[in-house]
């Protein structure tokens, strides 16, 4: 996935959580009877509500989500007791909401400085579920660091099964989604919590929409797996009243992951308060910076345009290869760059087959700046991922020990080979540095 298309996501997951905020918050404490006979049906960012909100301004949910943001982001890292320090912070600057739980959490660690909660059977509110968009966002693609940052960041205020549950599974969702599962997938992992926790089975939603972690998510999922649309999805879930603003956030988070910016209603985007629409893209951006599984390949370099251009500027060529040699001695260079580098240099296909009949088919160094990177044992077998992952560890070792400056490299396996360049893309990783370069070779 390009860094682009992830930032357009990540964008849309946490301005999703403020456009859900700030839209349901007029209908808070509400009943859909009420909704109904004030609005028809209410679906634009006006502000109001029991809070008395300015139009497009938000409410604990988006600060919260925003405090755990800055304090990642100033880190550089996973920082619960930063976390906690904003939290603080954030109580002290007088927010016009801030919910039971979350305030007796934030008391007992500025008053002991603990960092988890006991366990309370009470703590089954939906206020630790409504701050998971930048958790997700700082943990994409590691479950295991998802669950571990989930459960630290919850237990801060709420400790209880089914809010522990509810975050992760929300978590993963929202991840799954950014990353192009469908809703079938989406629907799956809905399932997989329900199985575990029968309470959140949401077939027959009853309509009830409070702040108990339960009845939020059979909201949120109800009418995000029985809509189409980022805006269905959301008006739906905040013209049901109770506690609108969080359902709607929660909502926010999961539908923005799945339907992208793009997605997002443009008058309701208009609306939100400036300020924090401008915060949030700036702290979203830096979080996926950090988002270790985003900073572990953010050096790959893509370049586009013609491979035997960067040639010309002196780059040392990779050409994609497999590992046949004819009965004539010479390597089948039938297609993409092997097949240009054999055109430009018509003693190519002797040379390199004489290299993988005494050393077999590795990386080799060829006259003219050019080297083999072997994709696929044949033409006539798919690219081979563990060969390309052994190819990219054989160039790094030659270049180091040539000294060469600048390397590129065609996206291997991903032209005629067929292979996704997601897929491919973490295999290069961890074995290219500055000096290289991949490329989108024009077949
Ligand atoms: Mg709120």
């Amino acid at each position: 996935m390009l860094r682009d298309e992830l930032n357009n996501k990540a964008k849309a997951v946490f301005l999703g959580v403020a456009l859900g905020d700030a839209l349901g918050a007029t209908t808070e404490f509400m009943t859909p009877g009420e909704i109904k006979s004030k609005y028809r049906v209410h679906k634009k960012i006006r502000g109001g509500g029991w809070l008395g909100l300015k139009a497009g301004h938000v409410t604990d949910d988006t600060e919260m989500s925003l405090a755990i943001a800055h304090a990642l982001v100033d880190a550089g890292q996973w920082d619960l007791k930063g976390i906690a320090d904003n939290f603080i912070d954030w109580m002290r600057s007088k927010p016009i909401d801030i919910g039971s739980t979350v305030r007796k959490g934030i008391r007992t660690y500025m008053q002991q400085g603990m960092l988890e909660m006991p366990r309370n059977d009470w703590d089954a509110g939906n206020g630790a579920a409504m701050r998971m968009a930048p958790v997700a966002l700082f943990t994409l693609g590691d479950d295991k660091l998802l669950r571990k940052c989930t459960l630290e960041q919850a237990r801060l205020t709420h400790h209880h099964p089914l809010s522990d549950a509810a975050c992760i599974t929300l978590g993963r969702m929202t991840q799954a989604a950014m990353l192009g599962a469908d809703r079938f997938q989406l629907h799956a992992m809905a399932r997989e919590l329900i199985a575990e926790h029968p309470n959140f089975k949401f077939n027959n939603y009853k309509g009830y929409a409070s702040g108990y972690i339960v009845e939020t998510l059979q909201t949120v999922f109800h009418y995000f797996f029985a809509t189409s649309s980022f805006e269905d999805c959301l008006v739906g879930v905040v013209n049901q009243g109770g506690d609108a603003d969080t359902t709607g956030a929660i909502a926010g988070m999961l539908a923005g992951a799945f339907y992208g910016f793009e997605q997002l209603p443009k008058a309701w985007l208009k609306k939100l308060n400036k300020e924090v629409r401008i915060e949030i893209e700036q702290v979203t951006e830096r979080l996926v910076d950090i988002c270790p599984w985003v900073a572990q390949d953010a050096h790959i370099q893509e370049l586009s345009g013609n491979l035997w251009e960067y040639y010309n500027q002196g780059y040392v060529v990779a050409i994609t290869t497999n590992g046949k040699v004819s009965r004539s001695g010479n390597n089948v260079m039938a297609r993409g760059t092997a097949k240009q580098a054999a055109e430009r240099f018509p003693d190519l296909p002797q040379l390199l087959g004489e290299k993988i009949n005494s050393c077999g088919n590795h990386v080799h160094e060829l006259p003219n700046r050019l080297v083999s990177f072997p994709v696929e044992h044949t033409p006539y077998e798919v690219p081979d991922l563990k060969l390309i992952e052994q190819s990219s560890r054989e160039l790094r070792e030659l270049t180091d020990a040539r000294g060469w400056e600048k390397v590129i490299v065609p996206r291997p396996g991903c032209g005629g080979g067929g292979l996704s360049w997601g897929d491919v893309r973490p295999l290069l990783a961890p074995h290219f540095d500055e000096r290289f370069r991949i490329i989108k070779a024009a077949s």
